[in-house]
């Protein structure tokens, strides 16, 4: 194969918001497999907060990204050379790739076979992906019992939609906070929340909770971290749970600038447990994980939206959007043009 490949390199460590110009473009010449390796096209990449952290220098879960290579992201491809045995052409795969439209991965290293056609393909990088098993293992942890009331933030986003619906299939009372009054509208209307709010058109974030949840919490499933966490712990009751998903609003704050907590007091207080956790740190259970997401995807128990941005010379554009909270749904760049939606 003659055609170039182009990637989308990190130029420049964000110091706060993350600009454009932190990317660069790169046109090389598409790799030659070795023994082991697989060569794969892209198809659909995807793009996850977490990736702020990795732009940092700062040692965390995941390796940081290098300056002047490829940023990396879960994608679904297509084998197109394979030196592997496991893999053969036109195999569709799952890995940790390059932002780019070709990847190598090496020695066939986190490749994984996406087998079955359950759902679009998208859905292998959100409800039955990683941000599926997120809020799987998120809700697991916050060991609700039917009946229970469960707040659920950023509840649009790729994660936020599975934990909510997760709750209702638990039996519970569940209630979100978006950024918009559509995708507060969404997950009511096309989710089954039974309540939501658009925390932008709120007085204060626990006005909209004392109105929309007025039992108290009893989980909180946590995506954004500072004022709307003070607020949920205000709104907690005796024994609620805090599960630390994600801190959204810190991500791209210098640490003067980040919200400090002040009501923490609340955990002694009122007996509550609060828990972080990530995801790969359950990777064994992926197929459990998987098997359970594609009945209630089958049976329409679990809905999704997906927000699909055209083109890999949008991805950069599309990321920065997502953290502003410009994506409705689990934000993918569809690398592929010719791949029908
Ligand atoms: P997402 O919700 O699809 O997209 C991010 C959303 O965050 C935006 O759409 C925006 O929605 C919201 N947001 C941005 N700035 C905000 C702010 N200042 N205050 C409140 N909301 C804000 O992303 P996701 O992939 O589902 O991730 C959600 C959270 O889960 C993130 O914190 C992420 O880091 C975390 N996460 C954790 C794990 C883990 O292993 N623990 C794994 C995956 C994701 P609005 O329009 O509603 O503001």
């Amino acid at each position: 194969m003659t055609e170039p490949n182009h990637q989308i390199i990190l130029k420049s460590r964000p110091r706060g918001w993350v600009a454009e110009s932190d990317f660069g473009w790169r046109e090389s010449v598409l790799p030659e497999p070795g023994d082991g390796d697989v060569l794969v096209r892209a198809i659909y990449m995807s793009l996850d907060p977490y990736m702020r952290g990795r732009m940092d220098d700062a040692k965390s879960y995941a390796q940081y990204f290098q300056l002047n290579e490829p940023l990396q992201a879960r994608v679904i491809g297509e084998v197109v050379a394979t030196r592997n045995d496991g893999y053969k052409e036109g195999d569709t795969v799952y890995g940790m790739l390059d932002w780019a439209d070709y990847s190598l991965a090496v020695g066939g290293q986190g490749l994984r076979h996406v087998e079955d056609d359950l759902a679009p393909l998208p859905y292998y990088l959100g409800a039955l992906g990683m941000p599926g098993m997120t809020a799987w293992i998120g809700m697991e942890m916050g060991a609700t019992r039917p009946g229970e009331t469960v707040f659920v933030s950023a509840a649009s986003g790729a994660v936020g939609q599975i934990a909510g619906q997760i709750g209702k299939i638990q039996g519970c009372r569940v209630v979100g906070s978006a950024g918009t009054d559509a995708k507060a509208a969404f997950v009511v209307d096309d989710l089954g929340f039974d309540a939501a709010f658009n925390y932008n058109a709120v007085p204060d974030y626990l006005d909209g909770l004392r109105e929309h949840a007025p039992d108290g919490l009893d989980v909180y499933f946590d995506n954004v971290g500072g004022e709307m966490l003070e607020a949920a712990l205000d709104h907690a009751n005796v024994r609620a749970r805090v599960i630390v998903c994600g801190m959204i609003s810190q991500y791209n704050l210098n640490r003067d600038e980040m919200t400090g907590v002040r009501n923490l007091s609340h955990i002694n207080r009122k007996r509550l447990r609060m828990e972080g956790f990530i995801v790969s740190d359950h990777n064994e259970r992926l197929d459990e994980f998987m098997q359970q997401m594609a009945g209630w995807l089958t049976s329409g128990e679990v809905k999704y939206r997906i927000d699909i941005t055209d083109g890999l010379e949008n991805a950069p554009a599309a990321f920065i959007a997502m953290l502003k909270g410009e994506n409705f749904g689990k934000q993918v760049v569809r690398i592929d043009r010719d791949t029908p939606q």
